[in-house]
């Protein structure tokens, strides 16, 4: 795996330092001398992550990472602090800018690697969906920015994976926790997997010094979980954990505590995790939201003709699979031209939403409803033979055509609609989507011809 880093420092040789290293493992390398640089390249060369000294003239290191992670066009770009001092409280200003994590100068190799490429790997796993999402809000589907979530009221539960009763540190009402935070302890790594599985915490802290389960295991084991791809999972480690603990970020947890665990650096780096699951979660509710509006006619909320396409083969293909038959009504509204005519276009819309509903009602799970076009609509219902279709489509025409339509002002008015039903056969593996829409529509031209509010099925 290949990476972009921006190395940020106002001492040329430090920067130079890191540069060689970071080449001599493949990385691609930015360098930046001052705060204000490092900003204007974060945006605009949008690296994978950036290793940020603290001590520089002008915008020091705990602003220039305040103000990337207050930035919606920069704020997903991990941001690792390079201190000269392994002071305690620089790293609590720096967790509360919002850094990812910190090192210390002299910076260890190993150290550095294993941070660098677990936190792009984290970053890389989210940028095809903030990708989707960018795109999304560019067509104008989705809001463009992400507005924080009120963190006051946020209530997370964190399940810590441990063989000890309690861990010192562990503090629910640590000062810079987030909202509501519920520890609970699972000494039982095996039953622990399964409450992940059926229900995800909003965080997991698993102890390297684990005896009963390879903690190591556990932590790909949950990554395994579809569920928890991008779920914060912390490693809790101690000084003599190291290779575990570089172990374990290559698996794949995505921040770590040393043991003892201070409880401020604690509740900093459980906020940043937590933060990132929000945003993550955003993300993906977002893209969620803009591929349904792709594939949703707007007037009724049925699916759409692209989406019928999509589906159509994939349904007569598993029919056929399972030697089912499969039916299709294509359902067209009698005289709706002069519905639009006399009473006008709204009223139209009116009664077209009104149709989309009915056909809903009478929906199974398995049905697929989508407005063809205008005011045509097909109806496909799988595992459903030509005599079941037809007493089905039979049902909507007379529960159109008998219930007038509400359109609000003056009296309902009656509408009647055209129905054409074809089946494929079980065995007639032959059958394309589009045969099945041509014998549908030419059973329903044959309904109009002779009178409309009718329904009409294929020839056997
Ligand atoms: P027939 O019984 O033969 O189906 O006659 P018809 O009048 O229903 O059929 P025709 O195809 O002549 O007219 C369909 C009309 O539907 C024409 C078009 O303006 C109208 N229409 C198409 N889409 C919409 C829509 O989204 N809203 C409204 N209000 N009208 C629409
Ligand atoms: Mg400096
Ligand atoms: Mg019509």
């Amino acid at each position: 795996m290949t990476a972009r880093v921006l190395v940020v420092d106002d001492l040329a040789p430090n920067v130079k330092l890191l540069e060689a290293k970071l080449r001599a493992e493949y990385f691609e390398v930015l360098t930046s001398l001052s705060g204000e640089e490092a900003l204007e390249i974060a945006a605009s060369q949008q690296p994978d992550i950036v290793l940020l000294d603290v001590m520089m003239p002008g915008l020091d290191g705990f602003e220039v990472c305040r103000r990337l992670k207050e930035d919606p066009i920069t704020c997903h770009i991990p941001v690792v602090m390079v201190t000269a001092l392994d002071q305690q409280s620089d790293r609590l200003a720096g967790l509360k800018a919002g850094a990812d994590d910190f090192l210390t100068k002299p910076v260890q190799d190993v150290a550095m690697f294993a941070r660098v490429r677990s936190l792009t790997r984290l970053k890389q796993m989210t940028d095809e969906l903030r990708y989707r999402y960018v795109k999304g809000a560019e067509l104008g589907a989705v809001a463009p920015s992400y507005t924080d979530l009120d963190e006051a009221t946020m209530v997370s539960s964190i399940m810590v994976i441990t063989d000890e009763p309690f861990i010192d540190g562990l503090v629910e009402d640590a000062e810079g926790l987030p909202g509501k935070v519920h520890f609970h302890f699972e000494n039982d790594a095996r039953q622990s997997l399964d409450l992940i599985r059926s229900q995800m915490p909003d965080l997991i802290m698993i102890d390297l010094a684990l005896e009963s389960y390879d903690p190591l295991r556990l932590c790909s084991a949950i990554r395994s979980f579809e569920n928890a791809r991008l779920s914060p999972l912390l490693a809790l480690a101690r000084d003599d954990d190291m290779r575990k603990l570089v172990r374990a970020l290559d698996i794949g947890v995505s921040d770590y505590l040393m043991r003892p665990i201070d409880s401020q650096e604690m509740a900093a780096r459980v906020k940043t995790q937590l933060r990132r699951k929000r945003y993550v979660e955003h993300l993906r509710q977002s893209v969620n939201e803009t591929l349904e509006m792709a594939v949703t006619d707007p007037l009724t909320g049925l699916y759409n003709r692209r989406y019928l396409a999509n589906h159509l083969p994939r349904l007569l293909r598993d029919a056929k699979e399972e030697a089912n038959p499969l039916s299709l009504m294509v359902i067209d509204v009698d005289h709706f031209k002069k519905v639009n005519d006399t009473l006008g276009h709204d009223i139209g819309d009116v009664v077209l939403r009104e149709m989309a509903q009915r056909m809903n009602f009478s929906i199974r799970g398995i049905d697929l409803a989508c407005r063809f076009g205008g005011e045509e609509f097909v109806f496909v219902m799988p595992d459903t033979d030509r005599q079941s279709a037809e007493a089905i489509a039979e049902r909507l025409r007379s529960q159109i055509a008998e219930a007038p339509v509400d359109i609000g002002a003056g009296d309902p008015i009656t509408i009647t609609v055209s129905i054409g039903v074809a089946t494929s056969e079980p065995g007639n593996l032959d059958d394309t989507p589009q045969d099945i829409l041509k014998r549908a529509d030419d059973a329903l031209y044959k309904a109009k011809d002779t009178g409309r509010n009718r329904v009409v099925a294929q020839a056997a």
